[in-house]
């Protein structure tokens, strides 16, 4: 975990990525820097980080301070150990539908509480067990065939590749970002429903459709300082079939996909060194 500067939020974030890391068994090393630290010396330390022979995957806290440039601290991390899956490769991986590598965290996140929506459907059109969790991990992929994906919001962090994780579940997809005339009546048009746009509580009961599958990826301050999403709650989770709260939604989901992602990174590693291994012996080195 590398944190620059001591931007509160960013202390908690990681606080609770580094106690799941703990508890799900990874060795987590911790990696402070002052928020005056220069791009160039910050670049240097990331170079001896991704060199480490214990870390198989890197979690660069963003957003990174005024006056460093994160593209630039990404692609010096390379794709790698780029366990939040947002080096430029990962997102170009992302945008072609392949295999293998790592995702984007917060957009895995929303599929999977997609996926959790329409499993706990099926649940409920066939049993009464419309509360329980799955017992088997992961889920069966929805498909969301004839079905319309609205996102708010373009960003590469979220908004981007959550589009492309929908249009690769067959989704017919619309990203709205702050240029769209009338957004309101756009996304009074989805099936799912997906806001990540970092205004507190801008979607209200009429930018819903009944019915409607609603994942809420916006952590904003409220004016009394809670911590609210970019949905207006109380007035959208009457209308939908599904919404998730803040806290306590997308937020957990994309810290399990940061462990899931840095497993699978860890995963290849050993397969590649059991692979090398076996080609030493077999030229008797
Ligand atoms: P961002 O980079 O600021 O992007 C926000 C997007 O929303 C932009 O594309 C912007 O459009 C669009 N937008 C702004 N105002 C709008 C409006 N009135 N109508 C329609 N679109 C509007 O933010 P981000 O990094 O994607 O994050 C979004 C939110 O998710 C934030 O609250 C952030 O804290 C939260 N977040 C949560 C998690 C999690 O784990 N739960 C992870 C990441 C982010 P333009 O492109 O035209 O400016």
């Amino acid at each position: 975990v590398v944190l620059v500067g001591d931007n509160p939020a960013s202390l908690s974030y990681i606080k609770r990525k580094e106690s799941v890391a703990e508890a799900t068994g990874f060795a987590t090393f911790d990696f402070r820097f002052s928020a005056s630290i220069s791009q160039c010396d910050l670049e240097g330390e990331l170079r001896l980080i991704r060199e480490h022979p214990e870390i198989d995957g890197v979690l660069l806290q963003l957003p990174v301070p005024k006056g460093l440039n994160s593209d630039a601290l990404i692609a010096v991390l390379g794709s790698d150990v780029d366990a939040d899956g947002l080096h430029p490769f990962h997102q170009g991986t992302t945008l072609l539908g392949l295999d293998g590598h790592p995702r984007p965290c917060t957009p895995l996140g929303v599929m999977a509480l997609i996926d959790l929506a329409f499993w706990k459907r099926s649940q409920k059109a066939s049993a009464d067990h419309e509360n329980d969790f799955p017992a088997t991990w992961p889920l069966p992929r929805a498909d969301l065939s004839g079905l319309h994906a609205v996102v708010i919001g373009r960003s590469a962090l979220v908004g981007k590749p959550v589009s492309m994780l929908l249009l690769e579940r067959n989704a017919s997809v619309s990203i709205l970002h702050s240029r769209t005339v009338k957004p309101d009546v756009m996304s009074s048009q989805a099936d799912i429903l997906v806001a990540a746009v970092g205004q507190p509580e801008l979607v209200g009961a009429n930018w819903v459709k009944s019915g409607a599958i609603v994942i809420d990826v916006g952590i904003n301050r409220g004016p009394t300082g809670k911590l609210v999403g970019d949905v207006l709650f109380d007035q959208v989770a009457p209308r939908c079939s599904a919404i998730t709260p803040v806290p306590g939604g997308v937020g957990p989901m994309t810290v399990a996909m940061l462990m899931k992602n840095t497993f699978e990174i860890f995963e290849r590693n050993i397969a590649q060194a059991e692979s090398s291994e076996q080609t030493s012996k077999k030229r008797g080195e």
